[in-house]
Formats: structure tokens, sequence, C-alpha cells
């Protein structure tokens, strides 16, 4: 296989919190490995709080690990220099939830979208900027671009917004794009607009995706043939293929994420029960259980998974579950 675009290499993030006697440090990733190729999609998916957006910040370059390595094309990104650095900046773009905090208030479309083309010099004149601008709204969707080109964010709809944010990521080129909870603030009439233009950007122009998402829906509909990666508390505790790994769920906290989605035929519904957890709170981050961090919750927890932690290993093909009782776990199959 080729070499990522982005690889992880044992990562953690770890934040201070509180002041002088009180501090506390949050481990929001802990030794997470994960790597995106060119043109792939992978989707990052876990609860509120479980790490998913440090990690993506992780990926641009906006958060430093505390330890672990970031690679682009192989090169540790802290080695990289000059051209290098602005190379790696504009390949690898984000695109984040609130679509209204990601654009300036007093900036017209034209204005916000136009400043990459002239702080890389890809442009001279303010006519070659408009077009260029224009080209890239009716790329989006926004047509016809004379009716946007000059709006303020407010005037502008959720789903709007979101594409000129789209838009702005997609000026430049990339590579890769961290999308982070890009659909979440969007009206549910138009999700599936927002992920069918991802969609395309990806079959288009071969930019690959880092989907970061709780909604293992739109994962599922977004992500299709792609990869999968669950999180839980700062760590991986499943990854493969989309498909096989929402099939065949192996990690009793992702049986228990899928048990819990409502299926619209009662029929099924009548027959599907939810995972029993121990507990449906989600563990102090700055205290973590020990071993398996899930063990508190989880229902089937021995005596090896309060004292050991589990290592990520593989059961099929490209399919790895981080549980010591992967074998003795009861299948839960998606039906
Ligand atoms: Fe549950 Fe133990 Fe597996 Fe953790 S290692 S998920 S506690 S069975």
């Amino acid at each position: 296989m080729s070499t990522p675009i982005i690889s992880l290499e044992n990562v953690s993030v770890t934040f201070q919190r509180g002041v002088l006697w009180r501090r506390q440090r949050v481990h929001a990733v802990v030794n997470v490995s994960l790597a995106v190729h060119e043109g792939e999609v992978v989707a990052l998916v876990g609860e509120s709080g479980c790490g998913k957006t440090t990690l993506g910040r992780v990926v641009v370059g906006l958060q430093a690990p505390t330890r672990g390595r970031v690679l682009y094309y192989g090169q540790d990104v802290r080695t990289l220099r000059g051209e290098a650095v602005y190379e790696y900046r504009r390949s690898v773009q984000i695109v984040h939830q609130d679509s209204y905090a990601a654009l300036n208030p007093v900036r017209t479309v034209y204005q916000s979208l136009s400043a990459p083309f002239f702080r890389y010099r890809l442009v001279r004149r303010r006519a070659e900027a408009r077009e260029k601008v224009a080209e890239l709204l009716e790329m989006m969707g926004l047509t016809p671009a004379g009716d946007f080109i000059d709006k303020y964010p407010h005037q502008l709809s959720g789903g709007q917004r979101q594409r000129v944010v789209l838009a702005r990521a997609v000026a430049l080129r990339p590579r890769l794009i961290v999308a982070d909870e890009p659909v979440s603030m969007v009206d549910v009439s138009l999700r599936l607009s927002i992920l069918d233009l991802m969609r395309s950007l990806n079959e288009r122009m071969g930019i690959a995706f880092l989907y970061i998402t709780h909604d293992l829906a739109t994962a599922r509909y977004f992500v299709r043939t792609g990869r999968i990666a669950v999180m839980y508390l700062g760590q991986v505790v499943e990854m493969g293929n989309l498909q096989e790994v929402l099939t065949w769920p192996r990690h009793p906290y992702l049986q228990a994420l899928l048990s819990a989605v409502p299926v619209p035929d009662p029929r099924r519904a009548r027959h599907m029960k939810p995972l029993p957890l121990r507990s449906l709170d989600l563990p102090d981050p700055t205290h973590p259980p020990s071993g398996c961090r899930f063990h508190p919750r989880c229902p089937y927890a021995e005596a090896i998974c309060g004292a050991e932690e589990p290592p990520l290993q593989t059961v099929a093909d490209g399919h790895q579950v981080a549980c010591h009782l992967v074998d003795k776990v009861p299948e839960w199959v998606l039906s």
C-alpha cells in the first residue's frame, strides 16, 4: 500500500486542568495509532468527550501531541521546514462543526474565500479572485454564485454556511479534510445533501476525509466501504472496514452503542435488546479506570479487565479490537 497522507504513531495528548495545587491532568488521547491514505474515507466515532476532536486537531497540526509522532507522507511534521510546512498546511484542512463561528461575521463570502488565494499568491488581481471564488461556490452547489458571493454569514442558512466553510477547505486543493461533526448543527433535512457533497468531493477530486462524528447512522451513510475507528475515553477500541465492524461488532462498547440505535421497523425493534451496561456514566477522564477503561461499565468484565490494559488485536482481516475477552464476548450481529 502507498505511504499514508497522515499517520499517527502512538499519539497521546494530555491537558492540565485547574490551578496550582488543584491542577489535574486530563488524558484526552491515549496511545492512538491511525493512518489515512490517499482518497480514503475514515470515520472516527465516539461519544462527546472521548477525544475525537482533539485527535482531529492533532492531524491538522492545531494541537501538538504530548507523546508520539504525526507523520505527513512518512515525515515527522515537527521536522518539516519551509516549503514542506506550507505543503502540509495546504494539504490537510479542517471543517469545524459550527459554521457560524468558523466564518468571520464582518467579512463577505468573497472576502473569506479569496483570502487563501491571496495568502498563497495563487491570484494577483481581484477579478481573478472573484472568478475563482465563483467557481468554488458553483462547485459547492451555491448557484448562481452571484447570489451568494457578496453576502455576509448571517444572511445565509446553516446549510449554505457549511457549504461556504467546505469551499474554503477545498480552495487550496487539499489531499485530506478533517470534517469534525460537519452536519451536527445543520438542519436534519439538509444533512444528506452536505454528506453527498463531501462524497462527491472524495470521488471527483480524490480528497480523503477523516469524518469525526458521534452519529453511527451518518458515519455509515458517508463512509460506506471505507474504515471506521471507534474511540472510548481517549483510546481506539475497535477499528476496521466499516461494513464488517458495524455488522459484526466485537467490542462490548460498540455493541452497546449499536444496540441503543432506534430501529424504524417495530417487528425488528421488538427482538433487539439493549446491552445491559453496569453503569451509564462516562468515567472522569482525570481519573480513568485502570486496565480496560470500559471495565466499570462492561457487562462481561472479569478480574483481568481491571488489572491490565488490553492491546488492539487483529480478529479478522484488518479488523482490530482492544478486549481481553474478545473470544468470549457473545456475538451481536446486526440483523
Ligand atoms: Fe469488557 Fe474486559 Fe473486554 Fe474491557 S477487556 S471490553 S472490560 S470484556
